[in-house]
């Protein structure tokens, strides 16, 4: 599985609409500082549902929508974010053997903002409209954790570095799934 394709419309610093490919393997987003390259991730937190502005390093959820597109005037602005994965297997199971027939899986945010500064935040699955639980679930489904450590951020390997080696611990029981164990031997242990 492999993130195929992020499209941004009004997203931060990305006016208009942006389509970012990806293909499978290492991929490198290099530019200037400032030029938008950790927007990219955030956009991609965005969709996931980071329900949090200020994992977006923003300071609320309406900031994130592009200024240019906020400040123009008195309509509602919207910022939108797809995330489409590519759940199939893409290498060809042996040498000169045909692709596997492509199975893809997108999600959609949409954050429409008033010009009084109200918000709505909608989400789709494949295009159909769904609840932030729906969403969870599906993520959780195909082990996709955007609160978790499948998203490293600028700042994340420093800070764990220089943490305490007892909250570290924690860190990697998490990544290595014993503390869903511990979590569930004290649930049972307090019934
Ligand atoms: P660095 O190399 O320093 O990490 P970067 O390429 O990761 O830089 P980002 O942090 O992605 O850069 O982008 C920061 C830029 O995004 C800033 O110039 C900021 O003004 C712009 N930006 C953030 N939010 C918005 C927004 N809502 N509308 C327009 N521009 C925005
Ligand atoms: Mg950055």
């Amino acid at each position: 599985m492999y993130i195929k394709r992020l499209e941004l419309c009004n997203f931060k610093s990305f006016g208009g609409a942006t389509q970012v490919p990806l293909l499978p393997g290492f991929t490198v987003v290099s530019g200037p500082n400032g030029s938008g390259k950790s927007n990219i991730l955030d956009a991609l937190l965005f969709a996931l549902g980071l329900s949090t502005s200020k994992g977006m390093r923003a300071e609320r959820l309406p900031d994130l929508v592009n200024h240019q597109q906020s400040t123009r005037g008195r309509a509602t602005v919207e910022a939108s974010v797809t995330v489409t994965f590519e759940l199939g297997d893409a290498e060809p199971s042996s040498p000169g053997a045909a692709l596997p027939p492509s199975l893809e899986w997108s999600v959609t945010r949409k954050l429409r903002v008033t010009p009084q500064g109200t918000y709505t935040s909608t989400y789709a699955i494949n295009g159909e409209p769904c609840t932030l639980n729906d969403l969870h679930e599906q993520l959780h489904e195909l082990r996709i954790y955007p609160e978790g450590y499948n998203v490293v951020l600028q700042g994340d390997v420093t800070s764990i570095i220089s943490m305490p080696p007892r909250e570290r611990r924690q860190i990697i029981d998490e990544l290595a799934g014993v503390a869903a164990f511990d979590r569930k031997i004290t649930q049972a242990k307090e019934k």
